[in-house]
């Protein structure tokens, strides 16, 4: 979608911090960290959020976490982290591109705000 910043972001047409890319998912820092480590890992195809998500979607949504993992550990965080993904504007979905956040680097509270 042309006017999807995470689209223009896997597309390249809008500069990231892009940290990891193949021909399902790109992952790139986000804008406003929260945490140290605050990466977004996100579907290169758009998918406007979970509540999107259909059954032919399983493995691509798999190889989110699998990269997450990765990630973590190649950021030195693989001892804790958090995923969190925000589905709808109520619980503070701004991006409406289905993106994982990957957060460490700090002890993370519990219950998130
Ligand atoms: P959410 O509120 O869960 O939809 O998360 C959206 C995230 O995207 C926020 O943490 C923003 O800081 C981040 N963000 C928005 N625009 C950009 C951008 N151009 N590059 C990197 N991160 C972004």
């Amino acid at each position: 979608m042309s006017d999807c910043i995470f689209c223009r972001i896997v597309s390249g047409k809008a500069p990231a911090r892009i940290v990891y890319q193949d021909e399902d998912v790109t992952a790139f820092h986000d804008l406003n960290p929260r945490a140290p480590t605050h990466i977004l890992i996100v579907p290169n195809r758009h998918i406007a959020g979970v509540d999107r998500v259909e059954e032919a979607d399983a493995a691509l949504l798999g190889k989110l976490f699998v990269v997450a993992r990765h990630l973590a550990e190649q950021e030195g965080v693989g001892n804790g982290y958090r995923l969190v993904i925000n589905n709808g504007s109520l619980a503070g979905q701004s991006v409406f591109h289905l993106h994982v956040h990957l957060l460490g680097g700090r002890p993370l509270s519990w219950p998130p705000g």
